[in-house]
């Protein structure tokens, strides 16, 4: 029996893994309502894989560790994982034959099912001890279920000897693999941010600007469609630093990040480039990029930022070029837009200039 029971916390623990690789992201109680469901699922089906590999009792009862998925994923989902977990699980037992046993099997999964999930709202400890105590409420139930089930009394007590060490060794390891893996995995995500992001404004930084710039220039190339570049610098940045210190300066980068992100639509993508200069990339010609800048730039020239208690005012000047019109490759695109933003800087600032081929002379 023992082995069975190894055997079953095996399948349990690659389940578990298997899972988590399926979910792009990490389930908790602030996931939406369809992910819980979802993750729940996963888990009832898990809980079915297990009765196949369950422990028979003599008349058509069987045991196995069906209800720690449950447990667990009771923890991280609640009310919504844990139900989803305990009806897969009740129904799938119907599949094991014996119909009054299954039957008691489908209530005790439900009851299971509520009570982890009331357990998980209130209990506001460690996952280690939540489960634990999951665990104990599931096997009270489970050991009831057996002693309606199991007529012969010897049978029973040998049972449930085995079965309470092993659930609770199963819950312990499996919540603890289960942390391990989430553990990794916010790692990774936080790691992939912060390659990739501007700690800053939030924004995407220089790096991934030259990534998605390379991308976004073959994705055009193979559709046939523009693709613009916007680049901007704040003007006379050196004079807010000077009035209100690098801390006043940043707070104003923070909060046009913050402006920049509302304002870019969701086919485009917003850098801080470095300094007090920024991009975008939009999958649009010239037009439309001059259309866009131009409102980028009359909205930053007309909001208040708000540092040390007082109102400032800044502007910005925007350079734009646009592929495959007046670049033909990422490079002759980002010194375009750097040529026509000099260029706007040398016309007198707080304005917005499309490249043309007479500014390369002139810098
Ligand atoms: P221009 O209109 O010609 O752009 O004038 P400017 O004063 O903005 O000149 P420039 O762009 O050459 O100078 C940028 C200044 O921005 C210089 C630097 O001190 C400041 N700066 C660069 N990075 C940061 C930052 O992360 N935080 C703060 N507060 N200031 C920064
Ligand atoms: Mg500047
Ligand atoms: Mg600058």
């Amino acid at each position: 029996m023992i082995k069975q029971f190894i055997a079953n916390s095996g399948i349990l623990i690659a389940g578990f893994y298997l899972i988590s690789k399926f979910f792009p992201s990490t389930i908790h109680k602030q996931s939406s309502v369809y992910m819980r469901l979802l993750a729940g699922a996963c888990c009832g089906l898990l809980s079915i894989v297990l009765m196949f590999f369950s422990i028979p009792l003599g008349h058509g009862v069987i045991a196995d560790l069906r209800h720690v998925p449950l447990v667990v994923i009771s923890y991280y989902g609640g009310m919504p994982s844990a139900l989803a977990a305990g009806i897969i699980m009740g129904a799938g037992r119907f599949l094991f034959g014996n119909m009054s046993a299954s039957i008691v099997s489908f209530f005790i999964s439900v009851a299971i099912a509520i009570g982890c999930g009331f357990i998980s709202r209130w209990m506001k400890r460690h996952i280690i001890t939540t489960t634990f105590w999951m665990n104990t409420y599931s096997m009270a139930l489970i050991s009831f279920a057996l002693f309606v089930n199991i007529p012969d009394h010897d049978i029973y007590t040998q049972t449930l000897f085995t079965f309470w060490p092993i659930s609770i060794i199963a819950t312990y390891v499996t919540s603890n693999i289960c942390k391990d893996i989430r553990q990794s995995k916010e790692m990774l995500q936080h790691y992939k941010a912060w390659a990739t992001t501007d700690f800053l404004t939030g924004l995407y930084n220089v790096r991934q600007f030259h990534t998605l710039l390379r991308e976004n220039i073959a994705k055009a190339n193979e559709q046939q469609s523009c693709l613009a570049l916007i680049l901007f610098d704040i003007d006379r940045f050196k004079y807010i630093n000077d009035s209100y210190g690098h801390d006043g300066g940043d707070v104003i980068l923070r909060h046009l990040g913050e402006l920049i992100r509302s304002l870019v639509p969701k086919n485009g993508f917003a850098f801080r480039n470095g300094g007090e200069e920024f991009s975008i990339l939009l999958p649009t010609c010239e037009r439309e990029a001059m259309t866009f800048a131009e409102h980028i730039r009359t909205t930053i020239e007309q909001h208040s930022f708000f540092v040390q208690q007082q109102t400032v005012h800044i502007t910005i000047s925007i350079g734009i070029s646009v592929f495959p019109m007046l670049a033909t490759n990422e490079s002759e695109l980002f010194k375009q837009a750097d040529i026509a933003l000099y260029e706007a800087k040398q016309q007198g600032r707080n304005r917005t200039v499309v490249y043309k081929k007479e500014y390369l002379h002139e810098t």
